[in-house]
């Protein structure tokens, strides 16, 4: 049923809902759509400009800001400002423990493998809920510049983006309100918005070179039948504009003979002078000298210094593009496109040296930090059918996964994706001395999998007895061309497998399927909301198992006083459990992480002098 609005921006009727194309950036966030002249286009909401920075503010009231007005709070509520949180997207602390020092608001490692929690206000936030607020506030500026609602969307992730870190985006985006109909990768985005890719019978290899604020990233693409497919990506997630602005302060710090450790105690000094590098950065783009005053300090920077500054920068960029092309197994010569992505490419020393290293002139025509969003609301478009000439493949109507704990749905194969394709993931056991694992296969897009449909289901026998955690298995979903899905189970270290055929089209209607997918979309911000406590209350549950064995192992290394107070922390984490709210278990849990952290090092301590101890020495 399609449904007719007008689209009083354009004064033009409007047949389908637009869909908007999201970058969901780790420095910068925008917007686009098609035009009525089948134009991408970005959004630009009554000059609050195109780039939202994606930076999230909280004050003591718990009100949120988004984006320019957020960036103000750097300096003056550092502890309550997000900026970067795309880092930290479906990553547990142990992914991004030895970068903890450039965050200056508090992460919470509550266990080693969960994911991570932002402390802002007094309240714990996940990266995905914060992802949302910079969605809500993009939603919210399409709708006040299209003056429609905005309900469906393509949002961007990059090539390296494991399904955790998907997944993560996924739910960001339903949490915004936002029926995301498929997470593209950032490089077949900006190869999109250069047409590339867009006629079926093109054969193509193509290189994309996206240098952002903090992250640099190179992909290498194959393009063949309208399918991208990511030969190799390599990069630094720590490498990017930000450096050079860094480069820069050093620099004139040094110039201005400051005293350079007075100068980096004076967070406010700091944040003036990167503020003034970046605005010399951006000019140098298109002039040779930069002369300005912040204060008493003279900022200057011609052209040539700022090369020498960056240099060794770039030189590790393009050591990662050498790397890229070797995995590709590709030499320079068969690369037909480059494409430039990312802001910091707007550096003419940055473009020359891309274009030395492939040997071609990149293609710079279209604004390297709007060029991926463009991609994304032409990638909208095509889904939503508005494109004649773009071959549709085959493709699954319905998620593809199975249930974990808590009865979640863990998606393995995403709705939309194309037929034939493989995925897969690793998973283990939740107690010590599981020998048996129950697979259920289910099917449909609601967190929950008692909302969806069950394929089947089996049981993985003989996993050797460990402890819980220890086991790997790895769950692959093989899906042919004929719609027949193998599910097959492997645990690692022993080996032992197992595996089951099912046809998840078997008796599955067009209306069947077309009820699940508004089902998930009414149901989309309480089934997310579920999720997350579901997630909380499965951590705050191991951590009590964990706790509570310690204390019958290894009881004795406490001292009395000790030993009561971590029992009263463990009851306060099983009240909040019986309680049910989330953030007050992720509250009990994390005060008992603290408390008990100490006993963990004791205990490791004690190990080593007892082996030590063991040893004759002479
Ligand atoms: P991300 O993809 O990480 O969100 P962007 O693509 O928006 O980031 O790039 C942001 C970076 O681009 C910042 O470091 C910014 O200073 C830099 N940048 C923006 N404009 C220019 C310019 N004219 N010259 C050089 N660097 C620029
Ligand atoms: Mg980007």
């Amino acid at each position: 049923m399609a449904k007719i609005s007008i689209n009083l921006a354009t004064g033009s009727l409007q047949k389908e809902e637009i869909i908007v194309g999201i970058d969901l950036g780790t420095t910068n966030s925008l917007i686009a759509f098609i035009d009525p002249d089948k134009k991408p286009k970005v959004i630009n909401d009554t000059g609050k400009g195109i780039l939202v920075p994606s930076i999230i503010h909280f004050n003591t009231a718990g009100e949120i800001v988004v984006g320019n007005e957020a960036r103000e709070f750097l300096i003056s509520d550092p502890a309550n400002t997000i900026f970067s949180v795309k880092r930290l997207l479906g990553r547990s602390y142990k992914d991004v423990a030895e970068h903890l020092d450039t965050f200056s608001y508090q992460l919470i490692d509550d266990d080693d493998d969960s994911l991570v929690k932002i402390r802002a206000g007094n309240k714990f936030y996940t990266p995905i809920e914060l992802s949302a607020e910079i969605l809500k506030e993009l939603k919210a500026r399409a709708e006040h510049a299209l003056k429609t609602p905005v309900n469906r969307a393509v949002i961007t992730v990059p090539a390296y983006f494991n399904d955790s870190q998907r997944q993560a985006t996924r739910d960001a985006g339903r949490l915004a309100g936002l029926n995301v109909l498929r997470i593209l990768n950032e490089p077949t985005a900006a190869s999109l918005a250069y047409g590339i890719g867009l006629d079926p019978t093109e054969e193509k290899t193509i290189a994309v070179y996206d240098l952002g604020g903090g992250t640099f990233d190179v992909s290498i693409l194959s393009i063949q039948n309208g399918i991208f497919e990511v030969l190799s990506t390599n990069g630094n997630t720590f490498l990017g504009g930000d450096d050079f602005d860094r480069a820069i302060v050093h620099y004139w710090i040094e110039k201005n003979k400051l005293d350079s450790v007075a100068a980096k105690a004076d967070p406010v000094l700091m944040q003036q002078l990167r503020l003034k590098a970046e605005e010399a950065k951006k000019a140098l783009s298109s002039q040779n000298l930069f002369n300005e005053k912040l204060g008493e300090i003279w900022c200057t920077l011609d052209k040539q210094t700022f090369e020498l500054l960056i240099e060794a920068k770039v030189t590790e960029t393009l050591n990662s593009c050498k790397q890229a092309m070797a995995d590709a197994k590709l030499s320079v010569a068969e690369i037909d496109e480059v494409i430039l992505v990312g802001g910091s490419t707007r550096s003419p020393y940055v473009k020359a040296k891309v274009a030395q290293f492939f040997g071609r002139q990149p293609h710079d025509q279209i604004n390297p930090d709007e060029v991926v969003a463009l991609g994304a609301a032409i990638q909208a478009d095509i889904l939503a059918g508005n494109r004649s000439d773009v071959l549709l493949l085959d493709i699954t109507p319905l998620s593809l996964g199975i249930e974990t704990m808590g009865g979640l749905m863990d998606v393995i194969i995403p709705r939309n994706a194309k037929v034939p394709t493989k995925a897969g993931r690793q998973y283990t056991t939740s107690i010590d001395g599981q020998v048996n694992m129950k697979i259920s296969v289910y099917q449909g897009e609601r967190d929950l999998v008692q909302e969806n449909r069950k394929l089947a289901e089996f049981e993985l026998r003989g996993i050797p007895s460990m402890p819980a955690g220890l086991p790997k298995v790895d769950i692959n979903f093989i899906l042919n061309a004929d719609g027949i899905l193998t599910v097959q189970a492997i645990e690692l270290r022993s080996g032992v497998k197992q595996e089951i055929a099912v046809k998840p089209s078997y008796g599955l209607t067009d209306d069947t399927v077309e009820k699940m997918l508004t089902d998930s979309i009414t149901h989309a911000k309480t089934d997310v909301e579920q999720r997350m406590f579901i997630e909380a209350k499965g951590e705050g549950e191991q951590l009590v198992y964990t706790a509570d064995r310690f204390i019958e192992r290894n009881g004795n290394i406490l001292t009395p006083e000790e030993l009561t107070h971590t029992k009263l922390h463990i009851t306060a984490l099983k009240d909040a459990l019986n309680g049910g709210n989330k953030d007050i278990i992720l509250k009990k849990a994390d005060e008992l992480n603290e408390f008990t952290r100490p006993f963990a090092e004791r205990l490791m301590d004690m190990a080593v002098s007892q082996s030590m101890k063991g040893k004759k020495i002479d």
